[in-house]
């Protein structure tokens, strides 16, 4: 069986109400989740929240739309949303465990993986072993471990439906297609903030300049990857676990208006490419609803507020976190692991104004050499991977 064989295989969920864990409520990707899931409320329901420490958005979600359980990661938070939604029946539980354990309640049909980092691994895993459906756009866990989770998914039957805008594109392009092979795919980039910045340039752009993309509103860590290219490269590593490719089949494209979501060329050249206003409730939607497209209010495209739409290649040579993603990818084993927790770490820095934005690519390729590498790692290993890497880099800054 191909990676893709198992989208054809869905099991039959449409008589009853499809129940969404949202991991990550609070964040970007999460808020628009329950508007989905609000227009959508004839075919889904919430069933779990949960946050790291924003406790107000949760309590104010959970009144909102009823789930059945709340966790707040932040044990120092428990109290205060407890004591907030004693009267509403509503269970809450704190503490990074809980958000492991909540995943595996009987009801939930689905877990929409929309925290940030490598948090997700865990949860996602947990949810995997008690076949849950997995809508993944938590790509931080497809980047650390990717042949540990593709392994446990088919073994469990569970599919892993992509949230990530390119890889919805990908596997919106797919159905109908599982069984033709793809020569290759070309994943869009907007290119960012800082698109034909030079390395000069770039020496002293701060956080604010960085954390203003130009096409998608997201969470300040997704968005510094956006500026660094870094996010385009864990997106290639997700592609190549997806859907089941090889490094040189997955090429970058730089697309500024963000219309083309993604393309993929089959074997007898013939190309596909999904595309839309950049908007991430509609593969929210797909990913939640299918193998249906359902009729929502999204706004639509108008061809004539777009007469050019273009392409080019990407500047590796200034945004070196392209080829240093590329580079794990061949490396195989734990090194995306370690780029993965170096980037985590030094995105975090540089959002604290600790190192600066060419510091970056420097501090990961250094880990990347550092860290011993593992050619077939556990998950243990990659623990232990992540420890050390973000240990390393800490000492590094
Ligand atoms: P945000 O930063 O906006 O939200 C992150 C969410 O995760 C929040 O609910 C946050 O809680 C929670 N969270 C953060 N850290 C932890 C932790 N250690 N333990 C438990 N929960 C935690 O992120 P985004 O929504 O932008 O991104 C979420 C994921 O989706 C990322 O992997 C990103 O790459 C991916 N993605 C995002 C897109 C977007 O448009 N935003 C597009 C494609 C992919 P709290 O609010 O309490 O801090």
């Amino acid at each position: 069986m191909t990676g893709m064989d198992i989208f054809t295989n869905f099991a039959d969920l449409e008589q009853k109400k499809r129940n969404i864990a949202i991991l990550g409520s609070t964040g970007s990707i999460g808020t628009q989740a329950l508007e989905v899931i609000s227009e959508q409320s004839e075919i889904l329901a919430v069933s779990v929240l949960t946050a790291n420490s924003n406790s107000q958005l949760l309590i104010e979600q959970a009144k909102k739309y009823q789930p059945n359980t709340v966790v707040i990661a932040d044990e120092s938070k428990f109290q205060e949303v407890r004591d907030a939604l004693w009267d509403d029946d509503i269970k809450v539980f704190a503490g990074i465990d809980a958000l492991s354990e909540v995943v595996e309640l009987d009801e939930i049909d689905f877990v929409l993986t929309a925290l940030v980092g490598y948090a997700g691994l865990k949860p996602t895993i947990n949810a995997i072993k008690a076949k849950k459906q997995i809508a993944l756009a938590n790509k931080e866990t497809l980047v650390v471990a990717g042949a540990l989770i593709t392994k446990l998914a088919e073994q469990n039957a569970v599919n892993i439906y992509p949230v990530d805008s390119e890889h919805s594109a990908i596997f919106q392009c797919l159905v109908g297609e599982f069984h033709n092979p793809i020569e290759k795919i070309y994943l869009t980039a907007s290119g960012g903030p800082f698109r034909g910045f030079t390395k000069d340039r770039l020496l002293n752009v701060t956080p604010t300049q960085a954390l203003k993309h130009p096409n998608w509103d997201m969470g300040a860590k997704i968005t510094i990857d956006s500026a660094s290219l870094m996010n385009k490269g864990l997106e290639v590593i997700e592609a190549k676990w997806l859907f089941g490719l090889k490094a040189e089949q997955i090429e970058v494209v730089v697309h500024p208006q963000s219309i083309i979501h993604s393309i993929v060329q089959f074997e007898d050249g013939s190309m596909k490419a999904q595309m839309g206003l950049p908007d991430m409730k509609l593969p929210i939607q797909y990913a939640l609803c299918y193998p249906k497209r359902v009729k929502n209010e999204f706004k639509r495209f108008n061809f004539l507020d777009y007469p050019e739409l273009t392409f080019e290649s990407a500047d590796t040579e200034t945004f070196r976190n392209l080829e240093l993603a590329y580079d794990a990818l061949h490396r195989e084993g734990n090194a995306a692991c370690i780029l993965n927790a170096a980037n985590e770490v030094v995105v975090d820095a540089f959002l604290k104004e600790k190192v600066k934005f060419m510091e970056m690519p420097e501090l990961i390729e250094k880990s990347l050499d550092k860290i011993p590498f593992i050619a077939e790692p556990t998950y243990d290993d990659y623990v232990q991977t992540d420890n050390e890497t973000r240990s390393l880099i800490k000492e590094l800054i």
